[in-house]
Protein backbone atom coordinates (compact mmCIF):
# COMPACT_ATOMS: atom_id res chain seq x y z
CA UNK A 1 0.00 0.00 0.00
CA UNK A 2 1.43 3.67 -0.86
CA UNK A 3 1.13 5.79 1.76
CA UNK A 4 -0.43 3.23 3.48
CA UNK A 5 -3.21 4.28 2.00
CA UNK A 6 -5.77 1.44 0.84
CA UNK A 7 -6.54 2.25 -3.09
CA UNK A 8 -6.99 5.83 -4.30
CA UNK A 9 -3.29 4.27 -6.55
CA UNK A 10 -3.76 6.74 -9.23
CA UNK A 11 -4.63 10.03 -6.91
CA UNK A 12 -1.26 8.80 -5.36
CA UNK A 13 0.82 8.68 -7.91
CA UNK A 14 -0.44 12.38 -8.54
CA UNK A 15 0.08 14.11 -5.81
CA UNK A 16 3.53 12.11 -5.25
CA UNK A 17 4.49 13.95 -8.64
CA UNK A 18 3.01 17.23 -7.46
CA UNK A 19 5.78 17.50 -4.46
CA UNK A 20 8.50 17.87 -6.77
CA UNK A 21 9.83 21.23 -7.04
CA UNK A 22 8.16 23.21 -9.43
CA UNK A 23 4.81 21.03 -10.06
CA UNK A 24 2.67 22.34 -7.07
CA UNK A 25 -0.21 23.93 -8.32
CA UNK A 26 -1.62 26.58 -5.60
CA UNK A 27 -5.37 24.51 -5.40
CA UNK A 28 -6.53 21.20 -5.57
CA UNK A 29 -10.19 19.86 -4.68
CA UNK A 30 -10.66 16.33 -3.53
CA UNK A 31 -13.54 14.98 -4.67
CA UNK A 32 -15.45 11.80 -3.51
CA UNK A 33 -18.60 10.01 -1.02
CA UNK A 34 -18.26 10.99 2.37
CA UNK A 35 -15.76 8.66 4.38
CA UNK A 36 -13.76 7.73 1.10
CA UNK A 37 -10.38 9.29 2.46
CA UNK A 38 -10.56 12.17 1.09
CA UNK A 39 -9.12 14.04 4.00
CA UNK A 40 -6.89 11.07 4.98
CA UNK A 41 -5.19 11.71 1.44
CA UNK A 42 -4.89 15.65 1.61
CA UNK A 43 -3.02 15.14 5.04
CA UNK A 44 -0.73 12.67 2.88
CA UNK A 45 0.12 14.83 0.40
CA UNK A 46 1.07 17.72 3.52
CA UNK A 47 2.96 15.24 4.83
CA UNK A 48 4.62 14.25 1.74
CA UNK A 49 5.53 17.86 0.94
CA UNK A 50 6.91 18.35 4.43
CA UNK A 51 8.64 15.40 5.80
CA UNK A 52 11.99 16.01 7.41
CA UNK A 53 12.70 12.10 6.98
CA UNK A 54 11.27 11.19 3.53
CA UNK A 55 12.84 7.95 2.66
CA UNK A 56 12.58 8.94 -0.70
CA UNK A 57 10.91 12.04 -2.76
CA UNK A 58 7.06 11.75 -3.16
CA UNK A 59 7.41 9.77 -0.01
CA UNK A 60 6.93 10.73 4.26
CA UNK A 61 7.99 8.38 7.42
CA UNK A 62 5.10 9.57 9.47
CA UNK A 63 6.80 9.71 12.44
CA UNK A 64 8.93 12.68 12.40
CA UNK A 65 7.98 15.85 14.46
CA UNK A 66 6.62 17.48 11.29
CA UNK A 67 4.50 14.19 9.64
CA UNK A 68 2.95 13.98 13.79
CA UNK A 69 1.78 17.69 13.75
CA UNK A 70 0.51 17.05 10.78
CA UNK A 71 -1.11 13.79 11.97
CA UNK A 72 -2.45 15.93 14.55
CA UNK A 73 -3.45 19.28 12.49
CA UNK A 74 -1.49 21.17 14.61
CA UNK A 75 1.42 21.70 11.88
CA UNK A 76 2.16 25.54 12.52
CA UNK A 77 1.64 26.12 8.07
CA UNK A 78 -1.22 24.04 7.72
CA UNK A 79 -4.64 25.34 8.76
CA UNK A 80 -7.67 23.37 8.53
CA UNK A 81 -10.91 25.52 8.12
CA UNK A 82 -14.03 23.91 9.32
CA UNK A 83 -17.64 23.93 9.06
CA UNK A 84 -18.09 25.64 13.01
CA UNK A 85 -19.94 22.86 15.49
CA UNK A 86 -23.36 23.79 15.65
CA UNK A 87 -23.90 25.43 12.29
CA UNK A 88 -24.62 23.73 9.18
CA UNK A 89 -22.58 25.51 6.87
CA UNK A 90 -19.38 27.48 6.10
CA UNK A 91 -19.12 31.05 6.45
CA UNK A 92 -17.98 33.92 4.61
CA UNK A 93 -15.38 35.57 8.08
CA UNK A 94 -14.72 31.95 8.68
CA UNK A 95 -12.75 32.33 4.95
CA UNK A 96 -11.93 35.64 5.64
CA UNK A 97 -10.16 35.22 8.22
CA UNK A 98 -8.27 32.43 6.67
CA UNK A 99 -7.15 34.58 3.95
CA UNK A 100 -5.22 36.73 6.39
CA UNK A 101 -3.06 34.11 7.49
CA UNK A 102 -2.91 32.36 3.89
CA UNK A 103 -0.89 35.79 3.06
CA UNK A 104 1.42 35.64 5.73
CA UNK A 105 4.94 33.90 4.85
CA UNK A 106 5.24 30.27 5.97
CA UNK A 107 7.00 29.86 9.51
CA UNK A 108 9.08 26.33 8.28
CA UNK A 109 7.33 24.71 5.09
CA UNK A 110 7.63 25.66 1.47
CA UNK A 111 3.97 26.31 1.72
CA UNK A 112 1.79 28.17 3.41
CA UNK A 113 -1.06 25.25 3.52
CA UNK A 114 -5.16 25.73 3.89
CA UNK A 115 -7.24 22.67 4.06
CA UNK A 116 -11.12 23.07 3.75
CA UNK A 117 -13.05 19.55 4.15
CA UNK A 118 -16.50 19.25 2.99
CA UNK A 119 -16.34 22.60 0.41
CA UNK A 120 -19.88 21.91 -0.24
CA UNK A 121 -20.71 23.35 2.85
CA UNK A 122 -19.78 26.68 1.76
CA UNK A 123 -22.47 29.86 1.81
CA UNK A 124 -22.51 31.44 -1.87
CA UNK A 125 -20.56 34.44 0.41
CA UNK A 126 -17.67 32.36 1.59
CA UNK A 127 -17.26 31.14 -1.96
CA UNK A 128 -17.00 33.91 -3.91
CA UNK A 129 -14.78 34.98 -0.75
CA UNK A 130 -12.71 32.08 -2.18
CA UNK A 131 -12.85 32.84 -5.25
CA UNK A 132 -10.13 35.68 -5.03
CA UNK A 133 -7.52 33.37 -3.45
CA UNK A 134 -8.12 31.00 -6.39
CA UNK A 135 -7.82 33.49 -8.74
CA UNK A 136 -5.18 35.93 -7.19
CA UNK A 137 -3.28 32.62 -4.93
CA UNK A 138 0.06 34.35 -2.70
CA UNK A 139 2.74 33.29 -3.78
CA UNK A 140 3.13 30.32 -1.06
CA UNK A 141 -0.34 29.32 -0.61
CA UNK A 142 -1.56 25.98 -1.24
CA UNK A 143 -5.10 25.14 -0.79
CA UNK A 144 -7.06 21.99 -0.66
CA UNK A 145 -10.65 21.92 -0.81
CA UNK A 146 -12.78 18.48 -0.84
CA UNK A 147 -16.19 17.73 -1.29
CA UNK A 148 -18.91 15.20 -2.07
CA UNK A 149 -19.34 15.70 -5.88
CA UNK A 150 -16.99 18.85 -8.41
CA UNK A 151 -20.93 19.75 -9.43
CA UNK A 152 -22.02 20.61 -5.59
CA UNK A 153 -19.43 23.53 -5.76
CA UNK A 154 -19.87 26.85 -8.40
CA UNK A 155 -18.26 26.26 -11.22
CA UNK A 156 -15.84 28.84 -11.03
CA UNK A 157 -14.50 27.56 -8.00
CA UNK A 158 -13.97 23.97 -9.14
CA UNK A 159 -12.18 25.04 -12.47
CA UNK A 160 -9.64 27.05 -11.16
CA UNK A 161 -8.65 23.70 -8.78
CA UNK A 162 -6.75 20.56 -9.87
CA UNK A 163 -9.44 18.04 -9.52
CA UNK A 164 -8.73 14.35 -8.23
CA UNK A 165 -12.13 12.07 -7.72
CA UNK A 166 -11.28 9.14 -5.13
CA UNK A 167 -14.22 6.00 -5.17
CA UNK A 168 -15.07 3.93 -2.69
CA UNK A 169 -12.55 0.27 -2.94
CA UNK A 170 -13.97 -2.85 -4.11
CA UNK A 171 -15.97 -4.33 -1.01
CA UNK A 172 -13.00 -7.76 -0.96
CA UNK A 173 -10.26 -5.12 -0.70
CA UNK A 174 -11.31 -3.18 1.90
CA UNK A 175 -12.65 -6.67 4.31
CA UNK A 176 -9.28 -7.94 4.02
CA UNK A 177 -7.71 -4.27 4.58
CA UNK A 178 -10.12 -4.17 7.65
CA UNK A 179 -8.41 -7.97 8.38
CA UNK A 180 -5.31 -7.47 7.99
CA UNK A 181 -4.52 -4.09 9.12
CA UNK A 182 -6.90 -3.21 11.84
CA UNK A 183 -6.93 -6.47 13.25
CA UNK A 184 -11.24 -7.04 12.72
CA UNK A 185 -12.86 -10.27 12.96
CA UNK A 186 -13.50 -11.72 9.62
CA UNK A 187 -16.95 -11.96 10.04
CA UNK A 188 -17.02 -8.20 11.50
CA UNK A 189 -14.79 -6.86 8.99
CA UNK A 190 -17.51 -8.69 6.26
CA UNK A 191 -20.06 -6.98 7.24
CA UNK A 192 -18.53 -3.56 7.90
CA UNK A 193 -16.96 -3.67 4.00
CA UNK A 194 -20.27 -4.00 2.58
CA UNK A 195 -22.33 -1.71 5.48
CA UNK A 196 -19.39 1.43 4.50
CA UNK A 197 -19.87 0.32 0.74
CA UNK A 198 -16.45 0.35 0.22
CA UNK A 199 -16.04 3.55 2.23
CA UNK A 200 -12.57 3.16 4.33
CA UNK A 201 -13.05 5.74 6.64
CA UNK A 202 -16.81 4.77 7.23
CA UNK A 203 -15.88 1.31 7.86
CA UNK A 204 -13.16 2.57 10.35
CA UNK A 205 -15.39 4.85 12.15
CA UNK A 206 -18.10 2.18 13.11
CA UNK A 207 -15.17 -0.14 14.60
CA UNK A 208 -14.40 2.31 16.28
CA UNK A 209 -17.70 3.41 17.58
CA UNK A 210 -19.80 0.33 18.17
CA UNK A 211 -22.75 2.37 19.89
CA UNK A 212 -23.20 3.95 15.84
CA UNK A 213 -23.09 0.15 14.37
CA UNK A 214 -25.82 -1.26 17.34
CA UNK A 215 -28.03 2.62 16.46
CA UNK A 216 -27.73 1.45 12.59
CA UNK A 217 -28.80 -1.71 13.47
CA UNK A 218 -31.54 -0.63 15.36
CA UNK A 219 -32.69 1.24 12.75
CA UNK A 220 -33.06 -1.40 10.44
CA UNK A 221 -34.75 -3.79 13.02
CA UNK A 222 -37.47 -0.91 13.40
CA UNK A 223 -37.91 -0.84 9.58
CA UNK A 224 -38.01 -4.58 9.58
CA UNK A 225 -41.05 -4.13 12.34
CA UNK A 226 -43.00 -1.17 11.03
CA UNK A 227 -43.11 -2.75 7.53
CA UNK A 228 -45.19 -5.35 9.18
CA UNK A 229 -47.22 -3.46 11.00
CA UNK A 230 -50.37 -0.90 10.41
CA UNK A 231 -50.83 2.43 10.72
CA UNK A 232 -51.94 2.79 14.01
CA UNK A 233 -48.83 0.87 14.81
CA UNK A 234 -46.63 2.28 13.18
CA UNK A 235 -47.69 6.00 15.03
CA UNK A 236 -46.80 4.86 18.27
CA UNK A 237 -43.54 4.10 17.03
CA UNK A 238 -43.44 7.68 16.38
CA UNK A 239 -44.73 8.53 19.88
CA UNK A 240 -41.66 6.24 21.23
CA UNK A 241 -39.57 7.72 19.12
CA UNK A 242 -40.49 11.21 20.44
CA UNK A 243 -39.95 10.35 23.92
CA UNK A 244 -36.28 9.04 23.43
CA UNK A 245 -33.39 11.57 24.76
CA UNK A 246 -31.51 14.02 21.27
CA UNK A 247 -32.47 15.77 19.08
CA UNK A 248 -35.61 15.25 16.79
CA UNK A 249 -34.33 16.07 13.44
CA UNK A 250 -31.19 14.47 13.64
CA UNK A 251 -32.90 11.70 15.17
CA UNK A 252 -35.26 10.90 11.88
CA UNK A 253 -32.77 11.93 9.49
CA UNK A 254 -30.04 9.23 10.57
CA UNK A 255 -33.29 6.78 10.92
CA UNK A 256 -34.31 7.56 6.99
CA UNK A 257 -30.81 7.90 5.97
CA UNK A 258 -30.08 3.95 7.12
CA UNK A 259 -34.10 2.67 5.84
CA UNK A 260 -32.99 4.33 2.26
CA UNK A 261 -29.83 2.23 2.33
CA UNK A 262 -32.34 -0.46 2.79
CA UNK A 263 -34.63 0.38 0.04
CA UNK A 264 -31.37 0.59 -2.31
CA UNK A 265 -30.84 -2.93 -1.67
CA UNK A 266 -34.05 -3.91 -2.30
CA UNK A 267 -33.85 -2.10 -5.78
CA UNK A 268 -30.10 -3.94 -6.41
CA UNK A 269 -32.05 -7.09 -5.43
CA UNK A 270 -34.97 -6.66 -7.59
CA UNK A 271 -33.07 -5.73 -10.56
CA UNK A 272 -30.57 -8.07 -10.16
CA UNK A 273 -27.74 -5.80 -10.47
CA UNK A 274 -24.66 -6.91 -10.07
CA UNK A 275 -23.80 -3.96 -6.81
CA UNK A 276 -22.66 -5.40 -3.73
CA UNK A 277 -25.41 -5.16 -0.61
CA UNK A 278 -25.07 -2.60 2.03
CA UNK A 279 -27.34 -4.65 4.40
CA UNK A 280 -25.71 -7.83 4.59
CA UNK A 281 -27.97 -9.44 7.62
CA UNK A 282 -31.04 -8.39 6.45
CA UNK A 283 -30.74 -10.39 2.74
CA UNK A 284 -34.18 -12.22 3.74
CA UNK A 285 -36.33 -9.08 4.45
CA UNK A 286 -34.91 -7.90 1.00
CA UNK A 287 -35.58 -10.30 -1.00
CA UNK A 288 -38.47 -11.06 0.63
CA UNK A 289 -39.32 -7.27 -0.38
CA UNK A 290 -37.98 -7.31 -3.65
CA UNK A 291 -40.08 -10.49 -4.94
CA UNK A 292 -43.11 -8.46 -3.81
CA UNK A 293 -42.81 -5.40 -5.03
CA UNK A 294 -42.38 -3.85 -8.87
CA UNK A 295 -40.09 -1.43 -9.30
CA UNK A 296 -42.16 1.38 -9.67
CA UNK A 297 -43.03 1.30 -6.48
CA UNK A 298 -40.04 0.59 -5.40
CA UNK A 299 -38.65 3.46 -7.38
CA UNK A 300 -41.64 5.37 -5.55
CA UNK A 301 -40.48 4.62 -2.06
CA UNK A 302 -37.04 5.50 -2.66
CA UNK A 303 -38.06 9.00 -3.65
CA UNK A 304 -40.46 9.51 -0.56
CA UNK A 305 -37.27 8.46 1.88
CA UNK A 306 -34.72 11.34 -0.51
CA UNK A 307 -37.26 14.16 -0.07
CA UNK A 308 -38.06 13.34 3.54
CA UNK A 309 -33.88 14.11 4.52
CA UNK A 310 -34.36 16.84 1.97
CA UNK A 311 -37.21 18.17 4.32
CA UNK A 312 -35.79 17.55 7.09
CA UNK A 313 -32.55 19.99 5.40
CA UNK A 314 -35.18 22.27 4.59
CA UNK A 315 -36.68 22.45 8.89
CA UNK A 316 -39.56 20.78 7.66
CA UNK A 317 -41.81 19.86 10.93
CA UNK A 318 -39.81 16.58 11.67
CA UNK A 319 -42.83 14.21 13.30
CA UNK A 320 -44.74 15.45 10.03
CA UNK A 321 -41.94 14.05 7.93
CA UNK A 322 -41.93 10.60 9.38
CA UNK A 323 -45.38 10.79 9.96
CA UNK A 324 -45.91 10.87 5.85
CA UNK A 325 -43.12 8.69 5.20
CA UNK A 326 -44.66 6.07 7.39
CA UNK A 327 -48.19 6.80 5.56
CA UNK A 328 -46.88 5.76 2.19
CA UNK A 329 -44.72 2.77 3.63
CA UNK A 330 -45.86 -0.45 2.45
CA UNK A 331 -46.78 -3.51 4.51
CA UNK A 332 -44.82 -6.33 3.59
CA UNK A 333 -45.95 -9.67 5.24
ZN1 LIG B 1 8.12 12.55 8.40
Amino acid sequence: MDWNILGHESAIRYFKNQTKAGNTRHAYLIVGPDGVGRRTLALAFAKALNCTQAPQEGDFCDACLTCRQINEQRYPDLSVLEVEEGSKDLKIDQVREMQQTLALSPYQSRFRMVLIPDFQRATIGASNALLKSLEEPPSKALLILTADAKESLLETIASRCEVIRLRPSPIEKLESFLIENRGLEPKLAKKLAHLAAGRVGTAISYSLNPQSLDDYTEALEDLNHLLKCRLRHRLQYIEKNQAKKGNQREKFAFLIATWLSFWRDVMIRHENADIPLVNLEQVDLIEETANLMNSGQIEKILKVHETSLGQLDANLNPRLVIENLLLQLPVIG
